[in-house]
């Protein structure tokens, strides 16, 4: 499919934000965020998106690719009218919150003006900001078709297209609503796409809705960030929460992203956890939206330390400074394992990930190993390893 594939080294790069080819206004917005030097992701994308290029980019979560289509889209949209030019398709409410504040953020220096709309939210403010005319939308699929059929919005001077987090969105069943945006927006466009996996789903959807791209590929497809720390706890099952609360106790832990497999298992969490006295907040589809925004604060701020959360609630979301990952239960997927271990050691932070393994998870684990290509170790914990208690 691709004319031409780049794997970038993970390693140090010497090349500055200057040499990229973006603008003074753009460079400076960089410079206010703190970064140095662009991430390989960054590096290798910016340039081929100047072009015009479509590309493909494929790295790890956290690796910076919402900044690796934000700054060239930046860059482009300076100065011109104000119409509809460019599309952002993410999978989830949170998400589209977040790459809306990122470009603001990259945008600081440049007229460009974005609007985010996702469900869970009354349609009319959206409608009316749509209406007002915007550069940038930033949307998830299901809301935006809403507005389509609306007619809040048209795409027909739309220059950019982004599918970002494009596994995650097929995950969540969005290809129908893809197809349907799609069909909205003009056949000349640039097309970019974005994701931390490439399943041949993902592959599918390049193959239908880019032309000629590039495909800008970082790292090994599935290795884990490289600045967090893996440990496995063997532990049975019934004994999870207690482990739970006496390492929170225990540890030194600022921030702690604890995943479950199902809402429930979330809620149980947050209900044994609040008995020994931790305060904690659990973040799932079953919650609101106002309360999932203010879950997120709260965790955000500090006001709570322990945010307990299903792998929907939470892919991809960018949340700074999470000294510690919990897998609760195993996930079933090693590579939600690389995803979820991609929420803390975020950029070049350090981060701890701890994996409860019941006895009947101890295979998932290895697949998991075999996956990331490293053991992770076991620590044992006089009175819940399974080793040294009665597993049952
Ligand atoms: P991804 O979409 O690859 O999962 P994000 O775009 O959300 O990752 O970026 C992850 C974090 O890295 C964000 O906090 C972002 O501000 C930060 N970041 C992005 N680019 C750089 C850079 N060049 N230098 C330092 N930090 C960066
Ligand atoms: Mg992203």
């Amino acid at each position: 499919m691709a004319t031409a594939t780049i794997e970038a080294e993970s390693s140090e790069s010497s090349v500055g934000f200057e040499a990229l080819g973006l603008s003074a206004e753009v460079l400076s917005a960089v410079r206010d965020a703190g970064y140095t030097e662009p991430t390989p992701i960054q590096l290798q994308a910016i340039p081929l998106i100047l072009k015009g290029r479509d590309v493909m980019g494929l790295a790890q979560t956290g690796t910076g690719k919402t900044a690796a289509f934000t700054l060239p889209i930046v860059e482009r949209l300076a100065g011109g009218p104000r119409r509809t030019r460019v599309l952002i398709l993410t999978p989830t409410r949170e998400l589209c919150v977040q790459v809306e504040a990122s470009f603001r953020k990259y945008a600081r220096y440049a007229p460009v003006s974005v609007a985010s709309v996702y469900g869970g939210v009354p349609l009319e403010p959206q409608e009316k900001q749509l209406r007002a005319g915007v550069d940038v939308v930033v949307a998830t699929p299901g809301r935006l078709i809403d507005h389509l059929e609306r007619q809040n919005v048209v795409f027909d001077d739309l220059e950019v297209l982004v599918l970002d987090e494009a596994d995650r969105m097929l995950d969540m069943g969005f290809a129908p609503q893809i197809n349907r945006v799609v069909s909205n927006v003009p056949p000349y466009r640039q097309t970019l796409l974005f994701s931390a996996t490439m399943p041949p789903e993902v592959e599918a959807l390049a193959r239908k809705y880019l032309r000629k791209p590039v495909v800008v590929q970082v790292g090994r497809r599935s290795s884990a960030a490289s600045t967090v720390n893996h440990y496995v706890y063997p532990v049975p099952r019934d004994r999870k929460s207690a482990l739970l609360a006496a390492l929170l106790k225990r540890e030194a832990m600022e921030s702690v992203l604890v995943f479950t497999r199902t809402k429930h298992g979330a809620d149980r969490v947050v209900r044994h956890l609040e008995h020994d006295g931790i305060h904690s907040a659990a973040m799932h589809a079953d919650k609101t939206q106002p309360q999932r925004t203010r879950a997120l604060e709260d965790f955000k701020t500090g006001r709570v330390r322990v945010l307990v959360a299903t792998d929907i609630a939470q892919r991809g979301l960018d949340i700074s400074g999470i000294t510690h990952v919990i897998n609760y239960d195993v996930p079933q997927q090693a590579e939600d394992y690389v995803h979820r271990i991609g929420r803390t050691g975020r950029a070049a932070s350090e981060g701890d990930a701890f994996t409860f393994m019941a006895p009947d998870e101890i295979a998932m684990v290895r697949t998991i190993e075999r996956v990331i290509g490293q053991e992770i170790p076991r620590i044992s914990v006089p009175g819940f390893d399974f080793g040294t208690v009665a597993a049952d």
